[in-house]
């Protein structure tokens, strides 16, 4: 929530704002930076997101909520954050009473994203939460839900669609430059020997599983490049490795309107990384599809789109920030989470009835 609605709503003025257009309230200055707290300091915060949001135009890391206490010196020492702007998990929701946290960004294990972003909707606090959304449907709605009745923004960490190249292949669902799209294959995993038995990507309950972290990757693409829901779904998903409670990996098939059909693939036991879409006059792909960097296009007739030389965290989050800033509508919205995890579901669904096909 922005300076001015959060002075408002704590004055109570709502109300006698907006029956006196006149009135001489003094508004704090309109912030040029909105201050990013960062929930969860795991690798992607770690790696990724923060020295992003060192490049950032529009937002920067101003606090932490972790529950490792180990963590805190060491991410004072680099991004200089203030003692008041760390928090813990029990104390997270004290957020909402400081000015200088516009915007909790949830990067938590999957089946903790709808708890911690009520949490930050609730202490009035715009959410930016990782993918995959949250667990199941029900979970997006009350995650929607608290967003709506906080009026604070929730946005979904799809980077891709934020990804210059990627948004390229999006704009021809409408120019068609090699027709209308009759199929797509898409492809998104790696090759993960874990150390750690009990991390919480091999086992159910907290969302591990190749689906929820790389699978979700080739759904989104489906729905991007088509611009279309499917109408539905067959999958199987396996495991060759006892390590992997959740799924190794999952295949699925989507069926769109107009015929239109996806294959997809994601797995934690082979590198993958591809996206090809065969139109009724030509095929284009991006290889890699979802890399941090060198997202590459190349099409049937020998055309090349070249990588983005930016850093696609920095560029998301800034993106981010200007809807924010401008209120207006995020690029990723709860809502295109959610239309994600209802395909999920299904998928889980139809692998675990022998590939039944699930109409949606
Ligand atoms: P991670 O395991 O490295 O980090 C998770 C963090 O959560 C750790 O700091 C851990 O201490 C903390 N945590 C708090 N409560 C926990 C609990 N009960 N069990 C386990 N950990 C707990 O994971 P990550 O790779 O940073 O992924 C976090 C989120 O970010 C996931 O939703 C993932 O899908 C997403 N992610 C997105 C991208 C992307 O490109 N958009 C890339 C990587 C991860």
């Amino acid at each position: 929530m922005d300076n001015r609605r959060t002075f408002i709503k704590k004055a109570g003025l709502l109300t006698a704002v907006s029956i006196m257009p006149s009135c001489n309230l003094i508004l704090p200055k309109k912030k040029e930076k909105l201050g990013v707290a960062l929930v969860g300091l795991g690798y992607y915060s770690r790696d990724l997101l923060a020295p992003a949001l060192q490049l950032t135009k529009h937002c920067e890391l101003k606090g932490i909520v972790t529950g490792s206490p180990e963590k805190i010196p060491i991410w004072q020492q680099k991004y200089g954050i203030a003692a008041k702007n760390v928090y813990n998990y029990q104390n997270m929701h004290e957020i909402a009473n400081n000015d200088e946290i516009d915007i909790v960004y949830i990067v938590l294990p999957n089946g903790l994203h709808k708890k911690y972003t009520i949490i930050g909707a609730n202490a009035g606090k715009h959410v930016w939460c990782e993918k995959p959304m949250a667990m199941n449907v029900l979970e997006c709605q009350q995650m929607i839900t608290a967003c709506a009745k906080n009026k604070v923004q929730l946005t979904i960490g799809y980077r891709m669609q934020h990804e210059p190249v990627t948004q390229q292949i999006i704009k021809w669902r409408s120019s068609k430059p090699y027709g209308m799209i009759q199929s797509l294959y898409a492809e998104a995993g790696f090759f993960s020997n874990p150390r750690d038995p009990k991390n919480w990507r091999l086992h159910k309950e907290l969302g591990g599983g190749a689906m929820f972290d790389m699978g979700v990757y080739t759904l989104n693409a489906s729905r991007y490049v088509t611009g279309l829901e499917p109408v539905a779904v067959t999958a199987k998903q396996y495991s060759e490795r006892s390590a992997f409670i959740a799924d190794e990996t999952t295949i699925f098939d989507l069926e769109f309107p107009n015929d239109i059909s996806a294959t997809c693939k994601t797995t934690f036991a082979a590198n993958i990384n591809t996206l090809k879409v065969d139109c009724e006059n030509g095929w284009y792909q991006l290889s890699p599809m979802q890399s941090y960097s060198g997202v590459r296009g190349t099409t049937s007739d020998g055309k090349t789109l070249s990588p983005f030389q930016g850093n696609q965290q920095a560029k998301q989050m800034d993106d981010n920030a200007l809807a924010i800033l401008n209120k207006k509508s995020p690029l990723v919205p709860g809502e295109e989470g959610m239309k994600d995890i209802k395909v999920v579901e299904a998928i889980f669904k139809s692998a675990a009835n022998k590939s039944e096909r699930i109409l949606f």
